[in-house]
């Protein structure tokens, strides 16, 4: 069955060398007990060690069964131990937060038999014992004998061929020895049973074979047995614990220290709750700059109009007084700014080049006229979209043009041809945000007044104060007439407006215009862009510019140099001016572009300089960037400010990782002897790795959960405080994805802290770790 054969194991320690095993040749028979009787110190327990496979020989060989153990891996060992072995030690070594249940099924389970099986088994083991009563007590509910019965029961349970008991009656009274001994005698008879006691008596009464041992050599052997060489037919079953098991032991061990693990997972939770709480007040902070830039680049686009400032040119110096006696002839500072921008199509193209998530949103304000009638009570009479007072403007046409334009705002459409610049600043009172190039709109100011200039010039007859239902403007229709309908040639050569304003209303190239809805700004800080009145899309000036362009009197203007409506001679550029507002050009008077924030409006600023890269100053062309003046806390500063309290909480996060370790590192030391009894029943190294690493997934989950849901209460007061000085609501905003990945980072890095102490305790020495007390 079992034979050693020149055994010797030594052990060093500084210069001496201690001989626990000097040469120990022995055989075994299949079936008897062997008591093995010596003084303190001879070497008994090495050689029970041994023959566990708890312990490696020097030199030597065992052989189980026919089969030489010389060549056996860590892993043929384990499975040996929990297949062919039972231990019984004189401390009993139950586990003492398990039940004693699941201290009898420990073998089963790292051998992984089946639950019901498992169960069936255990509680044979533990009839056979005689604790058929007492199962479902815990271990520390039990007196010295049961808890040895428990360690027998638990030794029996996977029906081992040999059971090797170290002591086992050394911590009990008399009549419970005897009781004990009585039950190892009964096992005896279906096993091999080798006992190591230091009692003679109890030796002489109850075994079979005697074997005084001292100085790591057999004295004598009470009835020697002589192996005959047998085939090896030893087969072994792997053992393999799963990470579910090593989850329940690491739980179930937890459970027992609940006010310590809970203080750790706080502990440890702590650089959680930090990077948690400084994320989300970024993620805040930074929503409201992107909101308040937003609104504020809304109001204050990035404008390239025809007639240019270019800022680069210095101030005038203020200078002493001259001592010449003449006057020189200079231009000012202020001219010297002015630039003329040529726009043209080139540009425009280049434009469209623009990266589209920079900058959603470009309107384009052209310079032409509208001829708008409306139908005020069954007569159509000539309206116009423009805020200034009608009483005031009967003077000259031409100037009139020049400095009123045509009145009106232009509200930007999207490039993706969506209404998002609306729909982002801006909020429907009534009606609808419109659709069609021919929908305008009504925007009133905050405490919903409206321009009364635009309603007179509308035609609407109105007095101050006077208070209009949505339903009054929403819906009303405006027609514009297209040039040819609206100047007639009188034979002189000129073009006067035709006066039949219900023709023109009737003719067929006439548009209906729609008030689509009336609208108002959403920011409670800034304007928008738009002012009260009417706002229409530049899409609609566009279409009327194609309209126009052939039209005779823009035809008639290009070729005179005299306006043809006045007989008013003009300069090159009035008379562009002239032509634009008759809808003859094509290009725009100035352009606005609404960057989403102030980073993209950087990048749209490097790409407009590109442009006047190699071109000479008068090609140049220049933009204003209103919002460059407003004072602005860039995203730049908020994420520098967020970097820096990361990194601070990345500290507390990498403190609690080490505590974790130093938590993991002493549940080790404490558990020496959990670990020996493991592997005593045949747990690899690494089911002892997964053990511990099981408890840090555990700490590490815990802790995470934890971090996250403090810091997920704490942003409601923080959120109060917030507001109470700033005015700003809900700052602090944990983003549940955030929230998931804190817990993920929490549970890596516990398992990196707790993985090397873990890894220290697999390798701790099973011999060793059962000495232990
Ligand atoms: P017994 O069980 O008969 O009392 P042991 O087998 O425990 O004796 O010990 C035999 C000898 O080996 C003792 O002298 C003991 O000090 C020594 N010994 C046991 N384990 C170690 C160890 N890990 N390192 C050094 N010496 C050891
Ligand atoms: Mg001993």
């Amino acid at each position: 069955m079992l034979e050693l054969k020149h055994i010797k194991k030594y052990y060093h320690v500084g210069d001496t060398i201690t001989k626990a095993l000097d040469d120990v040749s022995v055989s075994f028979r299949q079936q008897e007990f062997v008591a093995i009787l010596g003084p303190s110190g001879s070497g008994k327990t090495t050689l029970l060690n041994m023959i566990g496979g708890l312990d490696r020989y020097d030199s030597g060989d065992l052989i189980i069964e026919g089969k030489s153990t010389k060549t056996f891996k860590d892993a043929d060992w384990d499975a040996y131990r929990n297949n062919s072995i039972g231990f019984i030690f004189q401390s009993y070594n139950i586990i003492g937060h398990l039940s004693i249940l699941d201290n009898v099924e420990m073998g089963m389970t790292l051998s992984g038999v089946p639950k019901a099986e498992k169960q069936q088994r255990a509680e044979d083991a533990l009839t056979r014992v005689g604790l058929a009563e007492h199962m479902h007590k815990r271990p520390n509910q039990l007196s010295g004998g049961q808890m040895q019965r428990v360690a027998i029961a638990r030794a029996i349970a996977n029906d081992p061929e040999i059971l090797l008991a170290d002591e086992p009656t050394g911590a009990l009274d008399s009549v419970t020895s005897e009781e004990i001994m009585q039950l190892i005698k009964d096992l005896s008879k279906e096993r091999l049973v080798i006992m190591v006691t230091h009692n003679p008596s109890l030796a002489k009464e109850y075994a079979d074979r005697i074997i005084n041992f001292a100085d790591g050599k057999i004295q004598d052997d009470s009835a020697p047995y002589d192996e005959h060489e047998a085939d090896d037919h030893f087969t072994l079953k792997r053992t393999k614990m799963s990470f579910w098991t090593a989850l329940k032991l690491s739980f179930t061990n937890i459970k027992t220290k609940k006010g310590r693990t809970f203080l750790t997972m706080f502990a440890s939770s702590i650089g959680i709750i930090s990077v948690a709480i400084v994320l989300a007040l970024s993620t805040g902070f930074q929503t409201q700059i992107d909101k308040t830039e937003g609104e504020t680049l809304a109001q204050y686009p990035i404008t390239i109009a025809r007639q240019g400032q270019d800022t680069s040119q210095q101030p005038e110096q203020q200078k002493g007084f001259s001592k010449s006696d003449r006057v020189t002839a200079k231009t000012s500072a202020s001219d010297k700014a002015q630039h003329l921008n040529k726009i043209d199509q080139n540009y425009l193209n280049y434009l469209n080049g623009l990266d589209k998530k920079l900058a959603k949103n470009i309107s384009y304000t052209y310079a032409t006229g509208l001829n708008l009638v409306r139908d005020i009570n069954g007569q159509y009479k000539p309206v116009k979209f423009s805020n200034s007072n009608p009483e005031n403007t009967g003077a000259d046409p031409s100037a009139m043009m020049a400095t009123l334009g045509v009145g009106g705002s232009v509200y930007p459409v999207d490039r993706y041809g969506k209404q998002s610049y609306l729909k982002t600043n801006y909020k429907v009172l009534s009606g609808s945000y419109p659709t069609a190039a021919t929908d305008v709109v009504l925007i009133v100011n905050r405490d919903n007044t409206l321009n009364i200039n635009s309603l007179k010039n509308l035609g609407f007859k109105v007095k101050e104060n006077q208070k209009y239902n949505y339903k009054d403007l929403v819906g009303q229709t405006i027609k514009v007439v297209a040039n040819n309908d609206y100047y007639q040639q009188v034979p002189t050569g000129n073009f006067i407006p035709k006066t039949d304003y219900n023709d023109m209303a009737n003719a067929k190239d006439t548009k209906t215009l729609k008030i689509a809805g009336v609208l108002r700004v959403k920011s409670k800080k800034s304007d928008g862009m738009l002012a009260s009145g009417i706002a229409y899309s530049d899409r609609l000036s566009s279409a009327v510019i194609d309209q126009n362009q052939n039209s005779a009197i823009v035809n008639a203007q290009k070729n005179s140099d005299t306006n043809v409506m006045t007989n008013e001679t003009l300069t090159s550029s009035s008379k562009k001016t002239v032509l634009a507002y008759l809808g003859g050009d094509k290009i725009p008077a100035a352009i606005q572009i609404y960057p989403n924030n102030f980073d993209d409006k950087d990048k749209i600023l490097t790409y407009l300089k590109k442009y006047n890269k190699d071109k000479s100053k008068a090609d140049k062309i220049i933009y204003t960037d209103l919002a460059g003046t407003v004072s602005s806390l860039t995203g730049g500063l908020m994420s520098a400010i967020t970097y820096v309290l990361v990194a601070f909480a990345g500290i507390s996060l990498v403190t609690s990782m080490i505590m974790i370790a130093i938590i993991t590192y002493t549940s080790v030391l404490e558990r020496t002897k959990e670990i020996g009894v493991l592997k005593a029943l045949g747990a690899r190294k690494k089911d002892i790795t997964r053990v511990f690493d099981a408890e840090t997934v555990i700490l590490g989950v815990g802790a995470g959960i934890l971090g996250v849901l403090i810091a997920w209460l704490a942003t409601f007061p923080i959120n109060l405080i917030l507001e109470n000085i700033t005015g700003l609501a809900n700052v602090s905003h944990l983003n549940p994805i955030h929230g998931v990945i804190l817990i993920i980072i929490s549970t890596i890095l516990t398992v990196l802290g707790g993985h090397i102490p873990a890894r220290m305790a697999a390798k701790k020495d099973a011999a060793i770790a059962l000495r232990t007390e």
